[in-house]
Formats: C-alpha cells, structure tokens, sequence
C-alpha cells in the first residue's frame, strides 16, 4: 500500500480537460493508495462551500467515491481554496488538515506543508497569507455576499497573475534557510510541498543530517502528477 501527495490541480470549470484528469486519477491510479494527501490548491479558487460546492459537485462526487472505496483522503488548504469548509469535507468524505502537519511516511518524519509559507521573499504574499490562515478572518470573509466573494476572488487572482509576470524568480520560490528552519523546527528529514509549480527534489542540509525536499507538480489540461510514496521511498508519476 502507498501513499500519494497532489498538490495545485487549480480545477475550474472553464477547464474540464483538467477535470476529465482528475477524475481518471481517482477511479484509477488513486484506487491503490492507503491514504491520498491532497496539499492545497484543490481549486481555483473557493468562495466558501454554500458558492462554490455546486460548481464543483463533480469533483466533490469523484473524491467521495474514492474516500467510499476504503481511501484516506486528507486536504489541506492552500492560498486560492483557503475557505475550504466542514461542508465540503463532510460532502467529499475527507478530513481537513493542519498547514503545517508532521506524519510519520514508513518510518521517516515527513513535513507537509502547502508550501506558500515558505516564500518569505514574497512580503505581501505573507501580509495576505497572514489573513486567510486566520479562522476569525475567514469567518468574517464568509459572511459576505457571494457576489462580493467571488469579486475578490477575482481580483486575488488578477494580482497573482500579474506578481507571476512580473516578480523575480527568486522573490516567488521557498527561501532556503526558511525551508532549514521550518524542517527543524519539526525535526522533519523530509518536506513534501506544492504552491511553486517547481517539481523537483533538493537535498537540504539539516543540523541532524541530510534531509530531502520534494515539490510536488502542477497540473494542467494536458498533464497532471503524483507524488506516490511506500515503504522503498518515493516517486513522481505523471497523469495525462
Ligand atoms: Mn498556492
């Protein structure tokens, strides 16, 4: 039995290619998995579950049919689905979870983590990741009109598109000795985390040893990845 981590589908309804993706993934490769990590950025963007559950029933239907068949699925929030709510959970048959969470991964202390808290460069990302991962700003956000949410929605991801044109490349990836820090600050020895579209693995010099970093892929309409670890180590796979 493995465990698989995905990370930033970004699934809208303007884009059922990535959907159709998603939904083979879930019937399919997901079956074999013991426990799916799903580590934010779910969606697009979220509105709050009473808006934005109906646009994605068939999400929320694939993921309940896969959590019916014996798999643990988990869910954390990333920066564009952070009004992910009880509703959704429950309506998909998943558990939310902490950013950050140390699990033990066969025997090795892995940190996962969304992974937008490590782009310390990034200091109005910060300013606004320090609201949306406030439950009282959350709270208050989701009294609004959904019309007013979803404005906002609209205008968080016109800015996010145009800090990805116009911000350096360093400014928009993790800082280095953040990414030190926050894994011993848990005594983690690996760190799985999506958010900066930058699949790969780094080694990272840690004061215990030497640890490892994986960031998870992006998916598009044309390719999605899974990260797909067991009891040997892990393993990226692309789904298309
Ligand atoms: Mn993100």
């Amino acid at each position: 039995m493995s465990t698989h981590f995905i990370a930033d589908l970004h699934l809208q309804a303007s884009k059922p290619e990535l959907t159709a993706i998603f939904n083979r993934y879930l019937a399919g490769p997901a079956r074999d998995a013991h426990t799916l990590y799903i580590l934010g950025d779910l969606f697009e963007y979220w509105i709050g579950d009473d808006g934005s559950l109906p646009e994605h029933r068939d999400n929320v239907d694939a993921l309940a049919a896969l959590a019916e068949s014996g798999v643990h699925v988990f869910f954390m929030r990333g920066n564009r689905d952070f009004a992910v709510g009880p509703e959704f959970a429950r309506t998909a048959g998943l558990r939310i979870i902490d950013d950050p969470l140390l699990i033990d991964l066969y025997g090795m202390p892995t940190l996962l983590t969304h992974g937008d808290v490590l782009c310390t460069d990034d200091i109005e990302h910060q300013r606004f990741r320090a609201k949306y991962s406030d439950p009282a700003w959350r709270r208050r956000m989701l009294k609004l009109p959904k019309f007013l949410r979803r404005q906002i929605a609209r205008s968080a991801r016109a800015k996010s598109q145009y800090n990805t044109r116009n911000l350096s490349e360093e400014i928009m990836d993790v800082n280095e000795l953040a990414v030190r820090n926050f894994m011993q600050e848990y005594g983690a020895s690996r760190l799985i985390h999506g958010h900066t579209h930058r699949p790969q693995i780094h080694d990272v010099a840690l004061k215990y040893g030497n640890g490892e970093r994986y960031v998870l892929p992006d998916w598009h309409e044309r390719q999605g990845g899974v990260l797909i670890c067991d009891e040997h180590g892990c393993r990226q796979e692309k789904l298309i």
